[in-house]
Order: C-alpha cells, then sequence, then structure tokens
C-alpha cells in the first residue's frame, strides 16, 4: 500500500468487522481497566492508563507502520526526545547533537544531562560528523536534526550512521520537519526516530504529542518502560486527534509543499528578501543531499528581511499569514527565530506553509513584502 491509503487506513483493525461496530471507536477515556478476579488469566489486557492505551496502540501501529519499526508515542515531542536523551546516555556515554537543530533540545542536554557527568558536544548541522565521532571518548548517542529546525540545512544520514556505529554509538534522527512520509530514517540506518507530532503529522495546532520509533525492539522496550515510570504520557483525547490528522497527512503535505516552492520561488525575486532556503529547489544547498534520503518536500521555508521591524511590517500587513511559532499547520505561520535566542540573523523568517490556495498565499505575501519596501 502507499502512502496515502496507509494514512488513511493506519491503526484500524483489518477486518472482517462485526455487525454493528463501530467505524470510528474514537478515545477511551478510562484511567483504569477491569482487573478481573484472582482466578482469571492473566490476558496482558489493559490495567492502567498510564502503562498502556487501546488508543495509543492505534496511533502507534498506524505511525510505527509508516516509520518501519515499533512506534512509543509521548506527551510531546520533548517528552519523547528527553526519554531518548535519558535512556540511552550515562557516564562514559555521551552525546553528540546539532549546534543550530531544536533549542530544547540542548537545553535537555546542557541543564539535565551535562550536570550528571554526561559528556554533551555539538556538530553544526552541514559540519563533519566523522570528524566530531573521532574525538574521545566517543559518545554513546547521536542526535541529528534533518532538515534542520529553523536552518533547513540537511546532513547524511546513511554516512553518519555507519561512522556512528563504528565507534559503538546508537543513532537517533529527529524527523520533525520531513515526517514519516517525507523520510524514513530507520531504512537510511539510524536506531531510532524520533518527532514532533504536534507539528505535521497531528497538523491542525490543536495537540501536543511526539513519538520515538526503534529498529530495534528492544529499544523500543526500553522507552515503553522509561515512558511507564517517567509518566510522560499522551491523554487519549490528544492521541485520537492525531490519528485523525494522519488520515490526511499526505493530502496536507502535498498543498503545503505545492505552496512552499510558489512562495520559495516569489520571495527569490522580491528585492527585500535575501538567503532564501527550501530543500526542494534544485539549485538549493542541500538539494542533492535532501534527494537522495527524502521522499518527497514539505512546507517549511526560510528567509531573511533585513530588520528585526522588516519583519515586524511584513508580519503586521499579511492577512494570510499568523505570527505564531510551532509549523506544519493547516494555516500559513512565519516566526522570526532570534526572537527564541536561534543563533541566526534578526531578520530571519521561519515560514510554514499552510493549505490555503497557492495563488491566495503567493498573492497576500508578496503584497505584504511590498509594503516593507515602502
Ligand atoms: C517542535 C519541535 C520539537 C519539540 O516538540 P514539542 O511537541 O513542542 O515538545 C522537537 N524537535 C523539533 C525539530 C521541533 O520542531
Amino acid at each position: 500500500m502507499d502512502d496515502g491509503t496507509r494514512c488513511v487506513r493506519g491503526g484500524t483493525a483489518p477486518g472482517p468487522h462485526p455487525v454493528g461496530s463501530p467505524v470510528h471507536p474514537g478515545p477511551v477515556l478510562s484511567a483504569t481497566f477491569h482487573l478481573g478476579l484472582p482466578h482469571d488469566a492473566d490476558s496482558g489486557a489493559d490495567f492502567y492508563g498510564r502503562a498502556d492505551n487501546p488508543t495509543w496502540r492505534e496511533l502507534e501501529s498506524a505511525i510505527g507502520d509508516l516509520d518501519g519499526g515499533p512506534c512509543t508515542i509521548f506527551a510531546s515531542g520533548m517528552a519523547a526526545i528527553a526519554a531518548v536523551m535519558r535512556s540511552f546516555t550515562g557516564p562514559g556515554r555521551g552525546v553528540l547533537l546539532p549546534s543550530d537543530g531544536y533549542y530544547v533540545s540542548r537545553l535537555v542536554a546542557d541543564e539535565d544531562l551535562a550536570p550528571l557527568g554526561i559528556d554533551v558536544r555539538t556538530c553544526a548541522t552541514a559540519g563533519d560528523w566523522t570528524a566530531a565521532l573521532q574525538h574521545r571518548p566517543a559518545p554513546g548517542l547521536v542526535l541529528l536534526e534533518t532538515p534542520s529546525n529553523p536552518g533547513l540545512e540537511v546532513c547524511d544520514i546513511r554516512a553518519i550512521a555507519e561512522a556512528a556505529h563504528a565507534v559503538g554509538a546508537l543513532l537517533a534522527v529527529d524527523n520533525t520537519t520531513a515526517t514519516p512520509l517525507g523520510q524514513r530514517p530507520l531504512e537510511l540506518g539510524a536506531d531510532l526516530v524520533v518527532a514532533s507530532d504536534t507539528k505535521a503529522l497531528a497538523g491542525h495546532g490543536d495537540v501536543l504529542l511526539g513519538h520515538v520509533s526503534a529498529a530495534d525492539p528492544v529499544h523500543a522496550e526500553r522507552l515503553r518502560a522509561a515512558r511507564t515510570r517517567g509518566g510522560a504520557v499522551p491523554g487519549p483525547m490528544e492521541t485520537w486527534l492525531a490519528l485523525r490528522g494522519l488520515g490526511t497527512l499526505d493530502l496536507r503535505l502535498a498543498r503545503q509543499a505545492e505552496n512552499a516552492r510558489a512562495l520559495a520561488v516569489a520571495l527569490r525575486e522580491h528585492p527585500a528578501v535575501t538567503d532564501v532556503r527550501w530543500p526542494g529547489l534544485a539549485d538549493d544547498p542541500a538539494h542533492l543531499l535532501a534527494r537522495s534520503q527524502m521522499r518527497r518536500w514539505n512546507g517549511i521555508l526560510r528567509f531573511t528581511l533585513p530588520s528585526t521591524h522588516a519583519v515586524g511590517e511584513f508580519l503586521d500587513a499579511c492577512e494570510l499569514v499568523d505570527s505564531t511559532t510551532s509549523f506544519g499547520s493547516l494555516r500559513t505561520c512565519a516566526d522570526r527565530r532570534a526572537r527564541w535566542g536561534d543563533a541566526v540573523p534578526e531578520g530571519l523568517v521561519r515560514l510554514s506553509a499552510g493549505c490555503e490556495d497557492t495563488a491566495d498565499l503567493v498573492g497576500d505575501v508578496l503584497r505584504a513584502l511590498d509594503a516593507v519596501v515602502r
């Protein structure tokens, strides 16, 4: 089955379906489940909502099928990433992560791991990971983010997987910007794939959720146990909303990528704009590498305006671009990343193309940019 079918059908049990059974069973909101009596066989069934939940299993089966390995969902992308960092590092097993990726992942390493004596090192996404992996002591875990947020730089998952394994490290890839339809890191040699499903996967800006899929079921089991102990569990309602969102991921990505391409092409021609990056453009510096490991493009691009003031004027003049952080939702939004402390030019804007009509969106953005020039 191809991606669209798997998105629509994912997580649902194959037929035959009992007459009268619901096509859409809805979220199972129970915190606790009937245990039976002491003489009843232990069926391995649900017993308590921090350990497992039938709605979680539906979403985990759908995402795991796309990622290509058993999936464990978490209450947010950061809950998933923190669980990976805590479970697969330790004294003598440090972490190597991107210097230009999602800033909260670096905060977890610096504020939570480093004080425990865990070695924390960084490398730029487009930098020399093989050299960084030669430094002693070798890390226990390498975390990549490709394409990176917000820089949209790309690194070579296959090559870094080989170099990481050569020094005995596990490789995890933050796949948030690509989504499981855009990139399958486990097929490229990664051990773990993590993502914030708050973004395009759930896709409507109304849910916080994250997940980890693992190539090795033993690693998946460790993450599940860590989730039950740590308690960073997703709500069944949020899980169900994400499952519902996943059904249209294929359709949404298609429109978002179409909009991003049209915007990138239009922005490059505008005198107020510099440094437009969208890996899908044939002459983008990351294009060839991205094409060698990505399956399709998405709606996230970046560009730079001359100043903070210019970004303010631009956002004020837009009707169809919300000034919000986060990305991957139905509505187009833009975020000036320096406001969050990212080491980027003050006028750098990450724009997440939504599902509006392309001509409406490009027209609105160009009109707003003309206001900046005036
Ligand atoms: C948003 C984001 C996260 C964090 O996810 P939350 O769901 O907000 O906790 C992690 N990595 C990347 C690349 C992100 O964009």
